[in-house]
């Protein structure tokens, strides 16, 4: 495609030339001739003139003896060329009669159009389309202005073509015959759909995430895809197409223009959270967002007064907001420099497109699609944003409850602290009462502790400790609680255990603790021993501190009887607590 535009180009550019040549060199002053030599019409661009009128008024027998200027059937002029005329002939250089159609295909956004076809100097046709007030003309086919032409053979006609725009005179013409006219009707709204389609997409999924998040970045974002999907739905044709919506009317959805960076600043304040953390950048935004709101506002009642200030407040919102991007970006925050990627995208895609409205930029797929494909851009940037941000926020939740476990954690053996066992011992304490099942406690401490540390290091000593833990972790279930109370200190609460059963996995345990010895080297091997107080928990006291108290002076009585041994809290306190109870 790119190719063959550069070669029709060029053939333009030869043609524009010759035209001008022949123009000058002719006594007297002829539109540009259009040749059809075959039943087969497709003529996508050819050479044809033009001439700015004043005002929508004057009649056609004075334009005709204005001075045209030789130019392409792809016109671009800018904001002073309201009233366009253009004129070429058509000849019929074939035997047959031949039906040729003429395409205005941006006629939707005008304000009117009209053609009149000149036979011998004779004025014999004359069609006028006011898209304020379209009646049931045939002339107007959904977003399409199509004039048909029936030329005898080797008949030639002038035709004349009014276009009386809004503010921005761009159009473009094509001459075809009834099989490619039926084609071009069809096949015009692909690219805007499939924009369309993946807009829609956005703002459905933002609004889901709505719904799940509640962070209203969301909801502006939706805003904001829903007023460019508006305007691209306006500029291309498509609600003209789907919605018969035209002239003044539809005008008012160019309103859709200033609403768009109304919520994408919405969105920035949202997003980058200036007015928590950014002061001065929040104070420009809103001041932005104040002039826009208030142009819109004026725009409900005067909608050309107020697009007449879009395009400095467009220029001026570029400029606010990328200033803020990279100020954010240079103060270090990580969603910035997104923001201005997609911005810059926006705005050189919309400079393209300016450029091309005020005719200083020639037609081409990018420059008349440029606003559309800016937007689409930076609507994608801003999803990524948008997920950028979730993941963020995934993030510091995830280091949130990374501190929170390390909170309740021993750094050496990964065991629960003292903290979080006094915690889940009220836990344990309140659903064994519930159901009445018994509740035990073991304290342990290693003999002769300080004996391995001075004979062997400390490292020997935490190596001990560790392996101690991994019994411990082995010998319990996942819903009893072992924590290292501190040093060589070690409690674990035993959920539905009797104080039999804890005693049984204390002599376990402690079985198990000095057939496993720590290697220190490859010949010695270190035999450490422990003890062991148990208790049971009374259900019905307010908490297990009483539990702990007698399973420490089992543990004491443990090591006064020589140590390597289990104790169980003594039986006359059990029985004295149960007498109680
Ligand atoms: P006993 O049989 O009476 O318990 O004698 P002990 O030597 O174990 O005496 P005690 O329990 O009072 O001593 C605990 C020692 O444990 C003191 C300290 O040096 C050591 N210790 C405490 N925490 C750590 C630790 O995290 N790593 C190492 N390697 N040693 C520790
Ligand atoms: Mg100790
Ligand atoms: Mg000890």
């Amino acid at each position: 495609m790119g190719a063959f535009s550069v070669w029709l180009r060029c053939f333009m550019f030869v043609a524009v030339v010759v035209g001008a040549i022949h123009n000058s060199s002719a006594a007297t002053q002829q539109a540009p001739l259009v040749e059809i030599t075959a039943p087969q019409i497709e003529f996508e661009t050819f050479p044809l003139e033009y001439y700015v009128a004043p005002d929508p008024t004057t009649p056609l027998a004075k334009i005709k003896t204005e001075r045209f200027t030789p130019y392409q059937s792809k016109l671009a002029l800018g904001t002073d060329a309201k009233t366009t005329w253009v004129r070429f002939r058509l000849r019929n250089a074939t035997q047959q009669q031949q039906r040729a159609f003429v395409h205005f295909p941006e006629a939707y956004h005008n304000r009117s159009v009209a053609f009149f076809k000149m036979s011998q100097q004779q004025l014999v046709d004359q069609v006028q389309i006011d898209l304020d007030n379209l009646g049931d003309t045939p002339y107007m086919i959904r977003d399409q202005a199509v004039y048909d032409v029936v030329l005898a053979p080797q008949e030639t006609v002038t035709l004349y073509i009014q276009s009386v725009s809004f503010s921005h005179q761009w159009f473009s013409l094509q001459i075809y015959d009834e099989h490619h006219s039926r084609q071009a009707l069809a096949s015009s709204q692909t690219d805007i759909a499939v924009m369309i389609g993946i807009l829609l997409a956005l703002i459905v999924f933002n609004f889901l995430l709505y719904f799940s998040s509640r962070s209203l970045e969301n909801v502006y974002y939706s805003l904001y895809l829903i007023s460019g999907a508006v305007w691209i739905a306006l500029s291309y044709g498509l609600l003209a197409n789907a919605f018969g919506m035209y002239g003044t009317f539809a005008l008012h959805f160019h309103l859709s223009l200033l609403s768009m960076p109304l919520f994408l600043i919405f969105f920035m304040i949202a997003i980058f959270e200036t007015k928590q953390h950014y002061p001065t950048e929040h104070r420009v935004l809103r001041l932005l967002s104040l002039l826009i709101a208030a142009d819109l506002v004026y725009g409900f009642f005067d909608v050309v007064g107020a697009l007449r200030h879009a395009s400095s407040l467009a220029g001026l919102m570029i400029i606010l907001t990328l200033s803020v991007g990279l100020s954010l970006w240079r103060k270090g925050h990580p969603l910035a420099k997104f923001f201005v990627f997609g911005h810059v995208f926006f705005f050189i895609f919309n400079a393209v497109a300016v450029l091309y409205y005020k005719a200083i930029l020639d037609f081409s797929y990018i420059t008349k699609h440029g606003v559309g494909i800016g937007i689409m851009l930076e609507a994608l940037m801003l999803a990524f944003i948008v997920a950028y941000r979730i993941k963020m926020l995934e993030q510091v939740k995830a280091g949130q409850e990374q501190l929170r476990i390390e909170a309740q954690t021993d750094a050496l053996t990964k065991l629960h602290n003292r903290r979080y066992f006094s915690q889940r011992a009220q836990e344990l304490l309140a659903r064994a009462r519930a159901k009445q099942l018994p509740l035990s406690v073991i304290t342990i401490d290693i003999d002769h502790f300080k004996q391995v540390n001075d004979e062997h290091g400390h490292h020997v000593g935490d190596q001990v400790i560790v392996q101690l833990a991994e019994l411990l972790r082995s010998s319990t279930r996942s819903q009893d609680v072992v924590a290292r109370f501190g040093g060589e200190e070690f409690v674990l609460l035993l959920y539905r255990t009797s104080l039999d059963e804890a005693t049984q996995i204390a002599e376990h345990i402690r079985y198990r603790f000095k057939a496993m010895p720590s290697k220190l080297n490859a010949e010695q091997e270190l035999v450490v021993t422990l003890s062991a107080g148990v208790a049971e928990v009374d259900l019905n006291a307010s908490s297990i501190e009483l539990a702990l108290q007698e399973a420490d002076a089992a543990l004491y009585e443990a090591k006064h009887r020589g140590r390597d041994q289990v104790q169980v809290a003594k039986a006359q306190l059990q029985n004295e607590r149960l007498s109680t109870a």
